[in-house]
This record gives C-alpha cells, sequence and structure tokens, in this order.
C-alpha cells in the first residue's frame, strides 16, 4: 500500500467480492483500536453489528453488483472494545489482475452526529422557549383581562359612592353639596353664555308643630312625601335637593324669574292639594331668585332667603320672587 493512503485522514481498506478483507489501512486500524494481522483475511460482517450486516445485504452488495460503487452509506464498526463507531463510507469495485476488489474509504461521523445532536437540542430548547414565551403572554393577557374588570368594577364602586354622596338619606332626594355644584355650573354657564336660571328655596310652613304633635318619624314621613310633591311637580331639567332640616331648594335651568315665579306658585298649590293622611295638611313657603349681572353663588342663595323670610311675614303658604321685595 501507498505510504501516504496508509496514514491517510480517512479510513481505507479493500474487500474481495465475497467480502474478506484484504487490505486496510493504518489509519482505520488505529480508529478500532486493531492490529493488521487481526483484520486480513476476516470477513467484513465481523466487524459490523447486526443492524449493519442487513444494510450490506441489502444495500451494499447489491449496489456494488449493479453500479460498481457505493456513495455516503452510512454505516457503524465494532471497535476493539467492541464498541459502535459511525462511519460514512463510499465503495467503489475494480478488476485486479482478474480478480474483483472492492476499495472502501471511511470517515468517523461522531463529531457530525454530535453537532447533530447538539443542533436538535438547540432546536429543541428554542422551541420551549418559544412555548414559555407564548404561555408567559397568555398569562399576561388574562392578567390585563383580571386588571381591566377590577377597574371597571373600581369604577362601578366609584360611581356609586359618588352617587351616594351626593343623596340625602331620607328623602333620597340630591343633598346639599350636589346643589351647590350644580349651582357654580349655573352661575358658569350665565357668565360664560348668558343663560338665565332661577332658585327656589322652599321651606315647610311650622314644621316644628308637626314633630311637636305627631312625633319625629311622622314628621320624617312628611319629608320624603314633600320631596315626592317637589320632584313630580318640578321639570325633569329642575334639581331638586334637599338643603337641610325642613329647607329644600330647586334649581331651575333657563328659567326667568315671571316663569320661576309661576312655576314656585304652581308649586305652594300642589303642596296645599296634596293628601297629607297623617297630618291633614301642609303648605310650604317659597323664596324665589333669578341670577342677574352681578350676582354670585351666595348673593343668589341670599336673595332667595330673604324672598323666603318675606313670604313667610306675609302669611306663608305663598312665594315671592326677590324682585317683589324690593
Ligand atoms: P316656620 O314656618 O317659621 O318655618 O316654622 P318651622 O317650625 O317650620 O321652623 P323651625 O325652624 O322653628 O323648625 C324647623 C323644625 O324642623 C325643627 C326641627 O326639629 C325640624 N326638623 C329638621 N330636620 C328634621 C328631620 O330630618 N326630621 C324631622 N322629623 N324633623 C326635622
Ligand atoms: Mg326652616
Ligand atoms: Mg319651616
Amino acid at each position: 500500500m501507498d505510504e501516504r493512503l496508509r496514514i491517510a485522514p480517512c479510513g481505507f481498506f479493500s474487500i474481495d467480492e465475497k467480502g474478506f478483507v484484504m487490505e486496510v489501512n493504518e489509519t482505520f486500524l488505529e480508529w478500532l483500536g486493531y492490529e493488521e494481522e487481526a483484520l486480513i483475511g476476516k470477513h467484513i460482517e465481523s466487524l459490523l453489528p447486526r443492524g449493519a450486516i442487513l444494510i450490506f445485504h441489502s444495500y451494499f452488495f447489491p449496489n456494488i453488483n449493479l453500479y460498481g460503487c457505493v456513495e455516503e452509506l452510512f454505516i457503524s464498526c465494532r471497535n476493539a472494545g467492541d464498541q459502535s463507531i459511525p462511519f460514512l463510507l463510499n465503495a467503489k469495485s475494480r478488476e485486479w489482475g482478474g480478480q474483483k476488489v472492492i476499495d472502501c474509504i471511511v470517515v468517523q461521523m461522531k463529531k457530525r452526529m454530535d453537532y447533530e445532536i447538539e443542533l436538535r437540542t438547540t432546536k429543541r430548547r428554542m422551541e420551549e422557549a418559544y412555548r414559555e414565551q407564548e404561555q408567559a403572554l397568555a398569562k399576561l393577557k388574562q392578567i390585563n383581562q383580571e386588571i381591566e374588570a377590577k377597574q371597571a368594577e373600581l369604577m362601578a364602586i366609584n360611581s356609586g359612592l359618588l352617587e351616594l354622596s351626593h343623596t340625602d338619606k331620607l328623602t333620597g332626594l340630591r343633598n346639599r353639596r350636589f346643589f351647590q355644584e350644580k349651582l357654580e355650573e349655573q352661575v358658569q354657564l350665565y357668565n360664560q353664555e348668558g343663560t338665565d336660571f332661577s332658585l327656589l328655596i322652599i321651606d315647610i310652613d311650622f314644621f316644628k308643630q308637626v314633630n311637636d304633635t305627631y312625633g319625629h318619624q311622622v314628621g320624617d314621613n312628611v319629608l320624603v312625601h314633600l320631596a315626592n310633591v317637589l320632584e313630580s311637580y318640578t321639570r325633569p331639567a329642575d334639581i331638586v335637593s334637599r338643603f337641610g332640616g325642613e329647607e329644600f331648594t330647586a334649581l331651575l335651568p333657563q328659567t326667568t324669574a315671571d316663569e320661576a315665579k309661576m312655576l314656585a306658585d304652581g308649586l305652594n298649590q300642589a303642596v296645599e292639594q296634596s293628601v297629607w293622611e297623617e297630618i291633614g295638611s301642609l303648605t310650604v313657603s317659597i323664596g324665589v331668585a333669578t341670577f342677574t349681572a352681578g350676582d354670585t353663588e351666595t348673593s343668589i342663595l341670599v336673595h332667595a332667603d330673604q324672598a323666603l323670610y318675606a313670604a313667610k311675614r306675609n302669611g306663608r303658604n305663598r312665594a315671592l320672587h326677590f324682585d317683589e321685595i324690593n
């Protein structure tokens, strides 16, 4: 054998047409850990694991006989330590002195297989990471939805609280705080757009007597009943509030002095004509004021209050506009 082939960086061996080893180079012997004498004359199948023998029979020899060559056959050989070593094999048959010889070269596949395993492992890890990322994203989405639901819940609670903070417990009417806010809005609207608005302060006549005669509970019932009368008599845009005690206010948007006075007169009648089962009868006195240039939130209230006390002084069960008492 040529010296360079003997130590070439690939395994080389020749077998006869029956498969008996005729020649083998140093490299291949080193890879497998055999001495030359151990292989020469041996059948090639003695080097092969059972699976590889089958491949030799069904693929190697048929190809050699049909095409005279075999390319890139992946096959394992057993080494001296009985370990299976993977190789890639090319073979070519030729005539040599009237005898058929099959030359084979092999290169080790271990490193390439290690690379493949590494590649597969990396691919699997990437897939796992990808899956984990998707799961994390789904979880994040779910958490987001939960937060949104909680926010909606909180907003509902908040608006409920706001409603409560604007409501008078006994009568269910808006309370003084809400009235003040709406009064501010009306003043702003007047200053910006000159929109008229008026205000009523409604005070029960001799309410102390109701409490003294029939008791506090009946007094409460009367307040609730009056609240209903005020709500049903006023228009949807009017804002009726309990100002405190037995005093109520009605904020009347887009209402002139005349219109407000008319509405107040009607209210007096509505209260008087309502059926007051527990106490027989009830009347209210009403102070009316209309916002004019130079007025403030405070001044319109003071004017309505002055008109109310004038109404009280003038015999009660009546409405007086601030304009009438000056
Ligand atoms: P006037 O015609 O001058 O307004 O006389 P009045 O008796 O209505 O006025 P006064 O201010 O003397 O009395 C108001 C009464 O209203 C006294 C108070 O006990 C009663 N009152 C205030 N708030 C409530 C309430 O929530 N429930 C009941 N039952 N009574 C209340
Ligand atoms: Mg009063
Ligand atoms: Mg009163």
